[in-house]
């Protein structure tokens, strides 16, 4: 695509200029942007260096407030839900068509905000935000109820009906998928919304929105409030007008959110929350590959997954050569600036992540696991750490317990298949796993037995627009993405007619 200016000069020291500006800064409230009501703003840094990208308006309760009244006012009055599904799905359909002409500028405005590698934004994160909008703009005609035989003399239907207005709140590792995965079935069901993006991560949302608008949105029917949890986000969740809540981040702020839900007015709430899941690799697993896909499924987007391969366990007959293996891999990653072409991997996000992460690693060495690669940070400059692995890895360790949310391996050694599933399925989370074998028998075992949301067998990440997400245990409540994810902002109205001498019956 060639918009990254590859550059043999570029090092970690002088970060290559990112090929976009920032031209909305402010917060969208009622197809306006505008200043939030107390004048504040804050700084949104560029985790290469830590310096200023653009100060954005930071909204608060009264922001809130006002995104809220506009987005009720758009569902109650129209013209959303009043619209044909078929207008409604066109308009997402041409947003899709806008972010396909924008791919690279939206990706170049990701990559800056967010440090992930400029080749993974400009041809995976934003072809999928297309897809997304074409996948769910595709549902939208398609949602009904259903016609019902009661017991006596009626006429029984069901109405799918929008809930009324969503506040939704996303995490600063994937924020233009997030969005998708948020915005687009909200739209699609006939919803109106009001989102708040992370405080580390809010251009993005703000440049797709205004492509939504360009693409024929109402006004009023997404509200864009960047912000902070404590404020914004809070004031989303304990808001009486709004209807649902969408929440995706820490576990923690998941339980905070449903708190507020509940002491407010009983909002339906779905939740996206942590992980450390499981990557198995049995005794069968050809090393080169298993090892390959074990790299990828925790080093992807510098670790900050919240499905992460985090526990990667491996069979005792393959293990020591797996852990040298790994080891090497993890040493051939490409770091370095994410504008630069080939990268594998950039920064962390933000100097609050780059500290815990080297806090974690302290923590293995301390606690006995052996360093195999990494353990520090990389280079001087912005929020870079080495791809780290350990082996000789313990249950018990905080590592092994903790979710890391960065580029951190962590390699267990199991003997056999109840042993790993009992060790597998105790953790407070319930994401996701993986399990690497050519053995039927092995992963049917293991796809039964295992207590996550999602297993993949011998792949990992695979995140089509069709596939239900989400997790079990503390991992969240509801499932995202797939026709599943509509239920979320659909309410179900049973219409029971009297029937007059009926036909039949
Ligand atoms: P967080 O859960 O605090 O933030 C996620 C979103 O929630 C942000 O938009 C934030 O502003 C908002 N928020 C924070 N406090 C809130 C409150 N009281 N009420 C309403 N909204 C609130 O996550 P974080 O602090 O950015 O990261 C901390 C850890 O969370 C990470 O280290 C990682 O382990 C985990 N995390 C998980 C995911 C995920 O996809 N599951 C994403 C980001 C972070």
């Amino acid at each position: 695509r060639g918009i990254y200016h590859y550059s043999k000069s570029a090092s970690l020291d002088n970060p290559i200029k990112p090929p976009v500006t920032v031209q909305y800064d402010k917060l969208l409230i009622n197809g306006q942007f505008v200043e939030a009501a107390s004048g504040k703003t804050f700084p949104t840094l560029d985790p290469r260096s830590g310096e200023v990208i653009a100060h954005v308006s930071e909204g608060d309760l009264e922001d809130v407030n006002r995104a809220v009244a506009s987005a009720r006012k758009a569902f109650d009055e129209g013209p959303w839900p009043k619209m044909t599904a078929y207008e409604r799905s066109k308009i997402m359909f041409r947003f899709a068509d806008l972010i396909e002409k924008h791919n690279d500028e939206i990706a170049a405005l990701e990559t800056w905000d967010n440090g992930k590698p400029f080749e993974q934004s400009a041809k995976i994160e934003v072809p999928m935000l297309a897809r997304l909008f074409r996948y769910y703009g595709g549902w939208a005609d398609k949602i009904h109820g259903l016609t019902i035989r009661g017991d006596g003399p009626h006429h029984v239907q069901t109405l799918h009906e929008p809930i009324g207005v969503a506040g939704q709140i996303i995490p600063w590792n994937f924020p233009l998928l997030m969005f998708a995965w948020k915005v687009g079935p909200a739209l699609a069901c006939g919803n109106t919304v009001v989102l708040k993006t992370a405080e580390q991560t809010p251009l993005s949302a703000l440049f797709v929105s205004k492509l939504l608008h360009e693409a024929g949105l109402p006004d009023g029917v997404l509200n864009v409030v960047s912000g902070f949890g404590p404020t914004a986000g809070a004031a989303l969740c304990s808001h009486m007008d709004v209807d649902k809540l969408a929440f995706t981040g820490s576990t923690e702020t998941g339980k905070l959110v449903l708190e507020l839900a509940a002491k407010s007015n009983l909002k339906t709430v779905t939740l996206e929350l942590g992980g450390k899941s499981p990557f198995i690799v049995c005794e069968d697993a050809d090393v080169d590959k298993a090892v390959e896909l074990a790299h990828f499924a925790l080093f992807f987007n510098q670790g900050q997954c919240c499905c992460a391969g985090s526990r990667t366990f491996v069979h005792e007959k393959v293990y020591d050569e797996f852990v040298e293996k790994a080891k090497e891999r993890a040493l051939k990653r490409a770091v370095g600036d994410p504008f630069k072409a080939g990268m594998e991997q950039g920064p962390q996000i933000d100097g609050e992540q780059f500290k815990k992460i080297l806090k974690y690693i302290k923590s293995g060495v301390e606690s006995g696991a052996t360093l195999e690669a990494g353990g520090d940070r990389f280079g001087t400059k912005g929020y870079y750490i080495q791809p780290t692995v350990f082996s000789n890895v313990k249950d018990d360790m905080l590592i092994a317990k903790d979710e890391i949310f960065g580029p951190v391996q962590t390699v267990l050694k199991f003997k056999e298949l109840g042993e790993v599933i009992r060790r597998a399925n105790n953790s407070p989370f319930g994401l996701a796993a993986g399990v690497f074998t050519q053995n039927l028998d092995t992963a049917n075992t293991l796809t039964r037995a295992l207590r996550a949301g999602t297993v993949w067998i011998n792949c990992f990440d695979t995140f089509d627009a069709a596939i239900p997400f989400g997790g079990y245990k503390m991992s969240g409540i509801g499932r995202e993405k797939g026709e599943y994810s509509l239920k979320n902002y659909l309410q179900v109205k049973a219409v029971v007619t009297a029937l007059k001498d009926p036909a039949w019956l």
